[in-house]
C-alpha cells in the first residue's frame, strides 16, 4: 500500500515516479476493489472462457482497474481534458443498453451531436498507452500533451469501437468483463484491446497486412479539432463477451507463439 513505483512514463517517456491510470476513468464508476486477470497468461494456460477466471491467479486493485503507467503531468494533463469526455459517453451508452431488452442485436448505433469527438478519441489513445509496453506509443505524446494537436499517425495506427452489451455477472463495471490484452509480436505488430461493459476499442498498426480488423474503424475521428462536435454516427458491432479473448484475437499467431 502507498508504494510508488518508478519507471518511463508511458506518454512522455520521462523516467521517474508513475502514477496509477484508471481503465477506465474513475468518473464512470472505477473505484471499486477489483481483481485483474492477466488474460495472455490464461491463454497461454488455455482458459478462454470466461468462467476459467475461477482459481487462476488475479492482482487485487484497491482503488479500481487500471495501471500505473503515467507521470503525474501527463495524468492530470489527460485527466483533465480528456477523461469526462470519455465518461459522459460510456454512461450513457450504458443507459441505451438498459433500454434494450435483448442484447441479442448484433449492432449498435453509435450518435452523437454533441461529443468532443477528438477528446474522446485521445482518452482512448491514453487507455492504450497505458496498456501497451512502456516506450512503445511514444510517437503519441504531442497529440496526447497537447490537446489541440491533430497529428495523429493515422497511416501507422486503426483503432476500431465495438458493443460490448453484456454486463456479465458482477455489475455494469466488474471487473471479470473487463479485458486488457496486448501483445507484441515479431517485432513489426502491435495489437491492443480494451473490451469492457459497454464499449470496446481495438489498435492495430497497419504495418502487418495480414491482420484483419475487427470492428467500427474510427480513425477519422482524431482529424476533428479539440471542442468541435460535428454529427459522428457509426455503427458498431457487438462482441460476444462469453470468451476472456475474444476468438478473433485467439486466431493470432502473435498470441500462441510467445
Ligand atoms: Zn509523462
Amino acid at each position: 500500500m502507498g508504494k510508488s513505483k518508478t519507471g518511463m512514463c508511458h506518454i512522455c517517456g520521462n523516467v521517474g515516479k508513475l502514477t496509477y491510470e484508471h481503465i477506465p476513468p474513475k468518473a464512470v464508476g472505477n473505484t471499486k476493489k477489483v481483481k485483474i486477470y492477466n488474460v495472455l497468461d490464461m491463454a497461454r494456460n488455455g482458459r478462454f472462457e470466461m468462467k476459467d477466471v475461477e482459481g487462476f491467479y488475479g492482482e487485487i486493485k484497491q482503488q479500481g482497474a487500471g495501471l500505473d503507467t503515467l507521470c503525474d503531468a501527463c495524468n492530470s494533463n489527460t485527466g483533465s481534458n480528456y477523461a469526462e469526455h470519455f465518461s459522459s459517453v460510456l454512461l450513457g451508452i450504458h443507459q441505451k443498453f438498459q433500454d434494450f431488452d435483448d442484447m441479442q442485436m448484433g449492432a449498435i448505433s453509435f450518435e452523437y451531436n454533441n461529443l468532443n469527438v477528438l477528446a474522446f478519441f485521445k482518452q482512448i489513445i491514453t487507455i492504450f498507452c497505458s496498456i501497451c509496453p512502456a516506450g512503445t506509443m511514444l510517437d503519441c505524446k504531442d497529440f496526447l500533451l497537447d490537446r489541440k494537436n491533430m497529428q495523429f499517425d493515422s497511416m501507422k495506427y486503426t483503432v476500431t469501437m465495438v458493443a460490448v452489451p453484456d454486463k456479465a455477472s458482477n455489475g455494469w463495471l466488474g471487473c471479470l468483463e473487463n479485458y486488457i490484452v496486448s501483445e507484441r509480436g515479431n517485432g513489426h505488430q502491435c495489437l491492443a484491446g480494451y473490451l469492457c461493459y459497454p464499449l470496446g476499442f481495438l489498435l492495430y498498426t497497419n504495418d502487418n497486412s495480414g491482420i484483419a480488423k475487427h470492428g467500427a474503424d474510427i480513425t477519422s475521428m482524431s482529424a476533428f479539432c479539440y471542442g468541435e462536435t460535428p454529427h459522428f454516427g457509426v455503427k458498431i458491432p457487438c462482441v460476444d463477451t462469453k470468451h476472456i479473448i475474444p476468438e478473433f484475437f485467439r486466431d493470432q499467431t502473435t498470441i500462441s507463439s510467445n
